[in-house]
């Protein structure tokens, strides 16, 4: 495995952020062609120096990023000729440099359950996925942070993808602009702080459907460390999307090193991929843990910060016909939990094939009586309904849906392939 320190910035692979692990990245970011430079992304600070670089003074520069950040996180404006209290004459200034982005759309979904799903492009070119979850009492979005992923778990999709790059802050949030732009979630409130009345329903006190954010989407959030924090900052800033800390949460496979900076410095709540109680079988499907190991993860887990009664970290464990759904892993698992003395809540999710996946979803009784035993030694061990299948909902399988024709033939081989790489690398 190449040493991130000997690697040269912008020659050939780039060392994942923050030097943690050195997970090549086949390229970075394409800048936009024409020079400007896209808001959407950065701290209100950093749009203050660029007004300030751009030739504005500074008390005009700090003035001037409050408004158009309002306007962007708190309006979800995209033209700067809709910011009525930005002077006439400075709107057209803005515009000629920067833009207001979003992430394009290739394809939108919509499931007979509400699920929706979005194929969307970065500017660069890379397709990644978003996924809406209406439920009775809140709305999540499942928000992707990598274009596929150096992971390689073997139930997953997505792990069957190369990594193109990790997603941009701008991109992150670009998820959720994008998502209330679709569910029309702005409030269409005037500048004077005066909001209009509006509609009455929903699920949350301000009438949005959108209450909730899980980065369970395509890639592994804790190897884009730096550019999910500052994105997330951006969506629990009280000034622009506002959303509360503990209406997100963070899914990682088991990235350790990163977990404690992922609780003090993002403050999210935590999911970690379990999926097995053995050394063995976890090797299997989630392979970091050859890196990482089980027992490390959960000590990582019993020192999270912020983990109380109150805030639990969720435990995801896909059932997996005859390899990890036994009643003796059901024990396993709650005598591991109890050993580390995890607050804990396990999610059962029901696998979800995909064409040449290695494994079968286990039976409903099996899942059944598995949750039943991890409930019974007290410990909450819900079976996530699976949602919006007749639309390919679960994770990495649109944009290979999109692909199937070309793709058909060759997914077979490329699985092997990219399994047998990514095995390698990971020693
Ligand atoms: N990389 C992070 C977050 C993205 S994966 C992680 O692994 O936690 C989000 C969740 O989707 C994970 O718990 C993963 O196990 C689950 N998942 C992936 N493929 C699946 C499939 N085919 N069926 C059911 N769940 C799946
Ligand atoms: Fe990557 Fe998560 Fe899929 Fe594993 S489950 S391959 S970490 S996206």
């Amino acid at each position: 495995m190449t040493d991130p320190d000997t690697i040269s910035a912008g020659a050939g692979p780039m060392p994942i952020p923050g030097h943690i692990d050195p997970v090549p990245l086949p390229r970075d970011v394409t800048p936009r062609a024409d020079g400007r430079v896209d808001l959407i992304g950065l701290p209100k600070a950093r749009i203050t120096e660029l007004f300030a670089a751009a030739g504005l003074d500074a008390k005009a520069a700090k003035l001037r990023a409050k408004q158009v950040f309002h306007w962007l996180y708190h309006r979800g404006v995209t033209d700067f000729s809709a910011m009525t209290d930005i002077a006439k004459t400075m709107r057209p200034w803005l515009a000629e440099r920067f833009v207001v982005g979003r992430p394009e759309v290739v394809e939108a979904q919509h499931s007979r359950d509400g699920t929706r799903k979005w194929l969307l492009r970065t500017a660069d070119g890379h397709d990644f996925e978003m996924v809406f979850i209406p439920d009775a009492d809140r709305g999540t979005l499942c928000v992707s942070s990598q274009v596929g992923c150096t992971l390689n778990c073997r139930f997953c999709h997505t792990g069957t993808m190369r990594l193109v790059r990790n997603l941009t802050p701008g991109e992150i949030v670009g998820q959720v602009m994008l998502a209330r732009d679709a569910l029309g979630e702005w409030p269409k409130g005037r500048m004077d702080g005066l909001e209009i009345e509006e509609d009455e329903g929903g699920y949350s006190a301000d009438g949005r459907l959108l209450t909730n954010i899980v980065m369970m989407g395509m890639g592994e959030p804790l190897y884009n460390f730096d550019n999910v924090r500052d994105a997330l900052r951006l969506v629990m800033d009280g000034d622009g999307l506002a959303l509360s800390k503990r209406r997100i949460t963070l899914s990682t496979s088991g990235v350790i090193p990163m977990m404690a900076r992922c609780g003090e410095e993002i403050g999210v709540n935590l999911a970690v991929s379990l999926h097995a109680v053995s050394k063995d079988v976890r090797d299997e499907i989630v392979p970091i843990n050859k890196k990482y190991g089980l027992e490390d993860l959960l000590a990582a887990c019993a020192a999270y910060p912020g983990a109380s009664n109150a805030r639990r970290i969720t435990f995801e464990y896909v059932m997996l016909k005859d390899k990890n759904d036994s009643d003796a892993d059901a024990r396993e698992l709650v005598r591991l939990l109890r050993k580390y003395d995890l607050p804990a809540k396990v999610n059962l999710i029901p696998f979800n094939p995909w064409p040449g996946a290695p494994y079968a979803c286990s039976t409903p009784e099996r899942i059944r009586r598995f949750s039943d035993i991890v409930f019974e030694a007290g410990i909450s061990a819900p079976v996530r309904t699976p949602r919006g299948r007749d639309i390919d909902a679960a994770c990495g399988q649109l944009r290979t849906a999109a692909e199937k024709k070309s793709r058909a033939e060759r997914d077979r081989e490329d699985v092997e392939r990219i399994h047998a790489e990514k095995q390698a690398a990971l020693g």
